[in-house]
C-alpha cells in the first residue's frame, strides 16, 4: 500500500517551543524536519548560488526576500521525493509565505494536512524568555526557573556574569508578540477555513505537549 506524504506545519509565537516540539514530532511520525533558518544557513554555508544571493540580503542587515527562501525549500522538497513527508517549523509566518508553500507542495501532488498552532499566553511566554540568562563569553544559556546556574548569576561553564539579552528583554518580547500575532492572525484563519488548523495548549511540560501534538497530528492525517 503506498500512503500519501504527510506535511505538517507547526506555528507558534517565539517562545512557545515550536522548535523542540517540531524536531521531535519528525522523528517520530519519520517526516524531514524543514526549519527555514537553518535552510538559509546552510545554503549560506555551503555558498551555493541561493546562499550568496541570500547573504547580500543579509549583510545589509535586510530581510530575505520570501521568493528566495521558496527556491531553497523547492531544493530540498525535490531531494526528498518519495519521503513521507515534512514538518514545516516555524514556516510560513505570513499569508504570502503560506501561498508559496502551498504551490510547492501542489506541484509535488502534495498539500498542508496539518497545521498545528501551538497556543502559549503572553504572560507564559515573557515568563519563559524574560527568566533566560546568557553569557556573554561562551554563550551558554541557562533560565532562572527551569535550567539555573550552580551559582546564581554566574555561568556554570566560565564563570562569567550572566546577562539578559536585548531579545529577551519583557518590552522588546511583548513587541515581538504583537508583531507576530498580527501576522499570524490572518494565516490561522485561512487553515481554519480549511478545516486543516489545529489549535492545541502549548503550556505544560514538553511531554504533555508533544503529547497533544502528536494526537493532531494523527487525528489530521486522514483529512
Ligand atoms: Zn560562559
Amino acid at each position: 500500500m503506498v500512503t500519501r506524504a504527510l506535511d505538517v506545519v507547526v506555528l507558534g509565537a517565539p517562545g512557545a517551543g515550536k522548535g523542540t516540539q517540531a524536531k521531535r514530532l519528525a522523528k517520530e511520525f519519520n517526516l524531514f524536519h524543514v526549519a527555514t533558518g537553518d535552510l538559509l544557513r546552510e545554503e549560506v554555508a555551503k555558498g551555493s548560488e541561493l546562499g550568496q544571493q541570500a547573504a547580500r540580503f543579509m549583510q545589509r542587515g535586510e530581510l530575505v526576500p520570501d521568493e528566495l527562501v521558496a527556491q531553497m525549500l523547492v531544493g530540498r522538497l525535490h531531494s526528498q521525493r518519495g519521503m513521507a513527508g515534512c514538518v514545516f517549523d516555524g514556516y510560513p509566518r505570513t499569508q504570502a509565505q503560506a501561498e508559496l508553500l502551498d504551490g510547492l507542495l501542489a506541484e509535488l501532488g502534495r498539500r498542508v494536512d496539518v497545521a498545528v498552532y501551538l497556543e502559549v499566553s503572553d504572560d507564559e511566554i515573557v515568563s519563559r524568555l524574560g527568566g533566560r540568562r546568557t553569557c556573554p563569553r561562551c554563550g551558554a544559556v541557562f533560565h532562572v526557573r527551569t535550567q539555573p546556574p550552580a551559582q546564581e548569576g554566574l555561568c556554570d561553564v566560565c564563570g562569567t556574569a550572566l546577562v539578559v539579552r536585548d531579545d529577551d528583554r519583557e518590552d522588546i518580547v511583548r513587541q515581538r508578540l504583537a508583531v507576530y500575532r498580527s501576522h499570524t492572525e490572518p494565516l490561522l484563519q485561512l487553515y481554519a477555513g480549511r478545516g486543516v488548523l489545529r489549535r492545541i495548549s502549548g503550556e505544560g511540560s514538553p511531554e504533555q505537549v508533544f503529547g497533544r501534538l502528536a494526537e493532531a497530528v494523527r487525528g489530521g492525517r486522514g483529512h
